[in-house]
């Protein structure tokens, strides 16, 4: 089964002179798809041609399954995929806009140790069609369409899954997503967080994308790093950085860091380390809160620490702020409400 939002307008308009249908066919069934309308409810398109779409194509590759509302305004969705998988995804609500944190892996392969998406490991990658279906279904659940219509702002790749790991499909998404002819989300409101594959991230940099480059770093000595990130082991942070000064260099887009406030881990001479690895980059420190999971390690620094660590960072021109925690009445933490309903549905 194909998926209809992978084809550009022009795709979908060479599909269609193959079937000898009109051209102006393609736009009105581009239009339905970007708006997330099921094949059979594509109103004034002819049966015949529905009924052809139908045999190759869905237009409605993932449903939500479930949704989980917090406190704070932040809702967890739970996605189905075609083969019964599910993933997550997590609406946030701020100021300017709708963030949508969408997944990219049904469980992810990297075992970083404090997270929970990657406990039972990878089981597939998604298809590009399935994570332009997480942001489609979710602007549609929020009565939104397209243009002036849209209610999704910005797009993080934070969910399950490990985006570089998964890279062509998540490049077509980014492709898909920002194109003019669809939902439109630009590429500077995408963020793409990955745990540092530091030759993909090269890869990433020679495409000149616009969007923004997320590393979850979460400590500053190769030693460290190897305890909780496996892929710390493949890739050292002399790699990593040699991967990120290239990207800057190639895309001038300041490069975000992740750091989960973990006791250990945040003392003066982190700040310190991790000024003198972003020599010559713009870059901007996002402070962690944990999240607690089932077998992770890490115990939460005391805040004296945490204002050391930040004061420290300040001192040396680095910007951070702490991240908002969201939705934690609701396991707003990657992969954690996935296995929560996992096990419960078992
Ligand atoms: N694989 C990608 C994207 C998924 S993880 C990556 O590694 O970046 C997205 C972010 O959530 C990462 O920064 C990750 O470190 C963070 N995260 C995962 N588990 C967490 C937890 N228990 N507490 C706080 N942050 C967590």
């Amino acid at each position: 089964m194909k998926i209809l939002q992978e084809y550009s307008l022009s795709e979908l308009k060479e599909y269609l002179d193959t079937l000898n249908v009109k051209r102006f066919r393609a736009e009105q069934i581009f239009g339905f798809a970007s708006n997330y309308v099921e094949i059979d409810q594509m109103s004034n398109i002819p049966l015949e041609l529905r009924e052809t779409l139908k045999q190759e194509f869905t237009s409605t590759p993932v449903k939500i399954h479930s949704e989980f509302k917090s406190k704070d305004g932040t809702i967890k969705f739970l996605f189905e995929l075609f083969d019964g998988n599910i993933v997550e995804g997590v609406l946030m609500k701020y100021k300017y806009g709708n963030t949508l944190c969408i997944s990219t892996q049904v469980g992810c392969g990297m075992g970083c140790s404090f997270c929970a998406s990657g406990i039972d490991g990878k089981v597939r990658n998604l298809l590009a069609g399935e994570m332009i279906g997480e942001v489609l279904a979710i602007n549609k659940y929020l009565g939104g369409g397209l243009k002036d219509k849209r209610q999704i702002t910005n797009i993080v790749l934070m969910g399950s899954g490990e985006p570089l790991d998964n890279f062509d499909n998540v490049v077509k998404f980014i492709q898909r997503i920002s194109d003019p002819q669809t939902i439109n989300i630009s590429e500077r409101n995408i963020s793409l967080s990955t745990c540092g594959i530091a030759p993909k991230i090269r890869k990433l940099a020679d495409l000149d994308l616009s969007i923004t480059l997320t590393i979850s770093l979460h400590a500053t000595t190769d030693d460290k790093r190897q305890t909780i990130m496996k892929i710390a082991n493949a890739y050292s942070l002399a790699d990593l950085f040699e991967a990120l000064q290239y990207y800057y260099k190639k895309t001038k887009r300041r490069i975000v860091f992740e750091y989960i406030l973990s006791r250990g881990n945040v003392s003066q001479a982190d700040a310190r380390r991790i000024a003198s690895l972003c020599k010559g980059m713009m870059v901007h420190v996002n402070m962690i809160p944990i999240n607690k999971t089932p077998n992770s390690p890490l115990v939460p620094a005391s805040k004296e620490k945490v204002t050391e660590f930040f004061e420290e960072l300040k001192a040396r021109g680095i910007s951070a702020t702490t991240r908002r925690t969201l939705g934690a009445d609701i396991d707003g933490a990657c992969g954690q409400l996935r296995r929560r309903i996992l096990s419960e549905l078992q």
